[in-house]
């Protein structure tokens, strides 16, 4: 179902903007966006746009996970920290391209729902829990990559912590309004920073980041 719409929104909005990476682009003509975002919505699911997800939250725009995803520069073998499971659309691209996803999601329901449709969808290779990503997951640290999908008003010293050495961090940090979204990369204790584009994303709430 939605097979020709996911084909040509691959076509039309992610090849078009850009995106290269081979590996971005076969995952996303694969993942059903239509049934990460609420069924009302389905007719929308493959435009771009970002959509309601419930609980005051949304699913990103396709361009954005595309985007992020090629920035995160994989190659399938990582494993990877990603704080805001949401709908889980970004953690399904990314367990597409064959890499090992740990989602933190603090709105308690919504992490629930996702892990149900995971599980429908079989993808085992998401490992989800419900917390304060700022904190991050120390239980499975380092992570080769860490993917932040919320923004933040700093970049949260707990994660830089958890970054493996060599390891790449996409975060957007600045103002609740706007952000830029950060590269970060790690050569033993020194982390270097770029800087992308502007964006908007939705606040990052927690101890490292803002206040509810
Ligand atoms: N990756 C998501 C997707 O594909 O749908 C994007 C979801 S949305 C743009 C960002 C998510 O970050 C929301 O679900 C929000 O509840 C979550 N979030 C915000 N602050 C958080 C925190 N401190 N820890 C974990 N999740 C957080």
């Amino acid at each position: 179902m939605y097979e020709r719409q996911r084909k040509e929104m691959v076509e039309k909005y992610v090849v078009a903007k850009g995106i290269t990476d081979e590996k971005v682009i076969a995952a996303m003509r694969k993942v059903p966006r239509h049934l990460f975002v609420e069924a009302a919505m389905r007719h929308q699911a493959y435009l771009d746009k970002s959509l309601p997800i419930g609980f005051g939250q949304t699913i990103s725009h396709p361009t954005t996970v595309a985007c992020m995803s090629q920035l995160l520069e994989l190659s399938g073998n990582e494993r990877i920290l990603e704080i805001g499971t949401g709908s889980g659309y970004q953690a399904a691209v990314l367990a597409e391209m064959g890499v090992k996803v740990y989602s933190l999601e603090r709105i308690a329901d919504l992490a629930r729902r996702t892990q149900r449709l995971f599980d429908e969808l079989g993808y085992y290779t998401i490992g989800t829990r419900i917390g304060d990503g700022t904190l991050g997951w120390t239980a499975h640290a380092p992570y080769d990559r860490i993917i932040v999908t919320a923004a933040s008003p700093d970049i949260p010293e707990g994660l830089l912590k958890q970054l493996a050495d060599k390891g790449r961090m996409i975060i957007p940090v600045g103002e609740k309004t706007e952000q830029k979204l950060m590269i970060i990369t790690r050569d033993t204790e020194e982390y270097h920073i770029l800087e992308d584009y502007t964006r908007k994303f939705v606040p990052l709430i927690g101890k490292e980041g803002w206040t509810l």
